[in-house]
C-alpha cells in the first residue's frame, strides 16, 4: 500500500504541514494543495490514487471540488476531511461521489487506516471503463486512442479533451460556457467562437458519417447523441 499517491487538500497550513509529514511517514507520496482551485489543478497534473480534501475550502468547497472532478470523469477515490458533524453534510459528501469521510480531530492512525481501506477498496477500478463509446465512436483513454468505425481518428490534444467531455456527458446538452470551463480551464478569458471552431474542426475529423453524433441545440450548446428518430 505504500508508494501510492495522495493529493492532500487542507487550507489550514499547520494542519497539511503536520498530515503531510506523517503521510509521507506512513509511507504516501504526497503532494500539498491549499485551495480548490489548486487541487482540481494537481488531480489534473498528477493524477493521485487518493485525495485527502478538506470541506471547508477559501475558494472552492470540496464538495464543489468533489462534483466538479466527477463531472469531468475523474474517478479518483475521495476522503473528505470536515469539522462539521451532520448526517445531511455526509449524506451530500458521500452522493456527490466521495468515497469516505472524517470528522476533525481524528487520529493519524485513523486517517492512515481510511486511506489504505479505500485504496484496497478502488484498486484497479479507476482504470476499468477507460473505454466511452457513443454508437461506433470509441475513446479508447488508456491508448488515447480515438476510433470512429474501424478507422482512427487523430485529434490533438484541445479536440481529445473536447471530445471526451461531450462523450463523458453524452446525452447532455453542454453550454459554450460550461464547455469553455471544463475544456479550456478556468483561465481561459475567450468566448465561445472558439467552441464552435473546435465543434466544428470535430465534425470534420469525426462526424461526416451517418449516424451524426455532434447536435447543435440553438440557443443553448452542443450534446453528443444518437439522432433522434
Ligand atoms: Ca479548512
Amino acid at each position: 500500500m505504500t508508494g501510492r499517491d495522495l493529493l492532500l487538500v487542507e487550507d489550514e497550513d499547520n494542519l497539511r504541514t503536520m498530515l503531510e509529514a506523517a503521510l509521507r511517514h506512513s509511507g504516501f507520496d504526497v503532494r500539498p494543495a491549499a485551495t480548490g482551485r489548486e487541487a482540481l489543478a494537481e488531480v489534473a497534473e498528477a493524477e493521485p490514487d487518493l485525495i485527502v480534501l478538506d470541506v471547508m475550502l477559501p475558494d472552492l468547497d470540496g464538495f464543489a471540488v468533489c462534483q466538479r472532478l466527477r463531472s469531468d470523469g475523474v474517478r479518483t477515490p475521495v476522503l473528505f476531511l470536515t469539522a462539521r458533524d451532520s448526517t445531511e453534510d455526509k449524506v451530500r459528501g458521500l452522493t456527490l461521489g466521495g468515497d469516505d469521510y472524517l470528522v476533525k480531530p481524528f487520529s493519524l492512525e485513523e486517517l492512515v487506516a481510511r486511506i489504505e481501506a479505500i485504496l484496497r477498496r478502488t484498486d484497479g477500478e479507476a482504470r476499468s471503463d477507460a473505454r466511452i463509446s457513443c454508437a461506433d465512436l470509441v475513446m479508447d483513454d488508456d491508448a488515447h486512442l480515438v476510433t470512429r468505425g474501424d478507422v482512427e481518428v487523430g485529434l490533438s490534444p484541445t479536440e481529445y479533451n473536447l471530445l471526451r467531455y461531450l462523450l463523458i456527458n453524452q446525452g447532455r446538452v453542454l453550454s459554450k460556457t460550461q464547455i469553455l470551463d471544463h475544456v479550456w480551464q478556468y483561465d481561459f478569458g475567450g468566448d465561445g467562437s472558439v467552441v464552435e471552431t473546435y465543434i466544428g474542426y470535430l465534425r470534420k475529423k469525426l462526424d461526416r458519417t451517418d449516424p451524426r453524433l455532434i447536435h447543435t441545440v440553438r440557443g443553448v450548446g452542443y450534446v453528443l447523441r444518437l439522432p433522434r428518430s
